[in-house]
C-alpha cells in the first residue's frame, strides 16, 4: 500500500474523527444556542469507521483523536473504541468537554485511550456558564481532577478571548503549577459561528506570552515538528502550550486529516471541500484517499464558514 504523503512531503499520520456533531454545551464561539444537528441516520456506522480506519492504518495512519461535537454523546462510543483498539494504531486520543467523562473512565482504560484533551475555558463557575451556556462547571472540574488522579494524560484546552476570559490567564497557569496538568491556550479561530466575534475577542499567543513574562520565566520545550502547539515550562513548574493557528499557522508541517460523522473526509479544517467516502466501496475509497492528498492547502485559508463541531475540532 502507498503511504499518504503529499507532493510537499507532508505525511498523513493523524486523523481527527468526529463521532457526532451534537453537543451538550453551546460554547458561544462554536455554535448558537438554537443549533440543529444532523440526523443520526447519516452517521458512518461503527463498521464503516472500522473499514476506513483499517485502510488508513495500512497506509501509515498512526493516531486517531476522537472528537465532535461532543464525542461522548455518540451512543456507540464504547463499541467504536473497542473496534479501534485492535487496529495497530500507536495512539487513540479523545477531545471532550468532560461532562460525561466519569461514565467512560473504565471503557477508556480498557481500550488504552489514555490521552485526554479536556476543554475548559474558565475556572470560574459564572464565567464558564456565560461562555458555554451550560451549568456544568463543577462536574467538568471534578472529572478533570479525577481523570488526572486515575493516571490519564490530561491536557486542558482553553480558548483565550479578549474581555471574556483573558483575565484568567494567570489562574490557568497556576492551575497547571498546582496540578501538574498541561494547559494549552488556543487562539480564537475564524471558523463558522466564531467569524462574527473573532475580530473583537481575538487575542494572540504573543500578547499572552508578553503578559505572562511579567510574572513568570518561560523556558521553551522542544516539540515534534507536526505539533499544533509550542510549549513552555514556567519557573514554577507549569506546562503551558499555545495553539496559535491564526497568528502562527502550522500548515507547512500539518499531518492531519479530518473525518466528519457523516463520512466527509477533509484534508484541512479550514477548507469547505472534502470527499464523501460514505457509501463508497473499498477501491473507490482508495482512489479518494489519493485524490485528497492533492487537496491540502500549503497556505492557511483565512476563514471558513462551516462549523467546527461538524468537521471535528
Ligand atoms: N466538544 C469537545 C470539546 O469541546 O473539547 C470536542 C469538540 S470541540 C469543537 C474541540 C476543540 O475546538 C475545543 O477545545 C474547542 O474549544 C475548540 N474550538 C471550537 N471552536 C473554536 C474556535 N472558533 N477557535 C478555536 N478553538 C475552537
Ligand atoms: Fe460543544 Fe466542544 Fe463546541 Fe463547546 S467547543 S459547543 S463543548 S463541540
Amino acid at each position: 500500500m502507498k503511504t499518504l504523503t503529499d507532493s510537499h512531503g507532508r505525511r498523513i499520520r493523524k486523523l481527527r474523527l468526529s463521532l457526532t456533531d451534537k453537543c451538550n454545551l453551546r460554547c458561544h464561539y462554536c455554535m448558537p444556542v438554537d443549533q440543529t444537528f444532523m440526523d443520526e441516520q447519516r452517521y458512518l456506522s461503527s463498521l464503516e469507521i472500522k473499514e476506513v480506519l483499517s485502510e488508513l492504518v495500512s497506509m501509515g495512519l498512526e493516531e486517531v483523536r476522537l472528537t465532535g461535537g461532543e464525542p461522548l454523546l455518540r451512543k456507540s462510543f464504547a463499541e467504536i473504541i473497542e473496534s479501534m483498539s485492535s487496529m495497530g494504531l500507536k495512539k487513540i486520543a479523545l477531545t471532550t468537554n468532560g461532562i460525561l467523562l466519569d461514565k467512560y473512565f473504565d471503557v477508556l482504560k480498557k481500550h488504552n485511550v489514555f490521552h485526554l484533551n479536556i476543554s475548559l475555558d474558565s475556572l470560574q463557575e459564572e464565567n464558564f456558564k456565560r461562555i458555554t451556556f451550560g451549568n456544568h462547571f463543577s462536574k467538568v472540574k471534578e472529572n478533570i481532577l479525577k481523570a488526572h488522579e486515575l493516571g490519564f494524560v490530561v491536557k486542558i484546552n482553553t480558548v483565550m478571548m479578549k474581555g471574556i476570559n483573558d483575565h484568567e490567564l494567570l489562574d490557568f497557569v497556576k492551575f497547571s503549577e498546582d496540578t501538574g496538568m498541561e494547559v494549552r491556550f488556543l487562539e480564537l479561530m475564524r471558523i463558522g459561528y466564531a467569524c462574527q466575534e473573532q475580530k473583537d475577542q481575538f487575542i494572540s499567543a504573543n500578547e499572552l506570552i508578553q503578559k505572562l513574562k511579567d510574572s513568570r520565566e518561560l523556558k521553551s520545550v522542544t516539540m515534534p515538528l507536526d505539533s499544533t502547539s509550542f510549549n513552555y515550562l514556567t519557573n514554577f513548574g507549569a506546562q503551558i502550550g499555545f495553539i496559535a493557528s491564526e497568528s502562527q499557522p502550522f500548515c507547512g508541517q500539518c499531518s492531519r486529516w479530518r473525518l466528519s460523522a457523516d463520512g466527509i473526509l477533509r484534508a484541512c479544517l479550514l477548507k469547505n471541500d472534502g470527499l464523501k467516502i460514505a457509501d463508497l466501496n473499498r477501491d473507490e475509497r482508495l482512489n479518494a484517499y489519493q485524490q485528497l492528498l492533492g487537496m491540502k492547502p500549503l497556505l492557511r485559508p483565512a476563514e471558513v464558514a462551516h462549523q467546527m463541531n461538524v468537521i471535528g475540532g
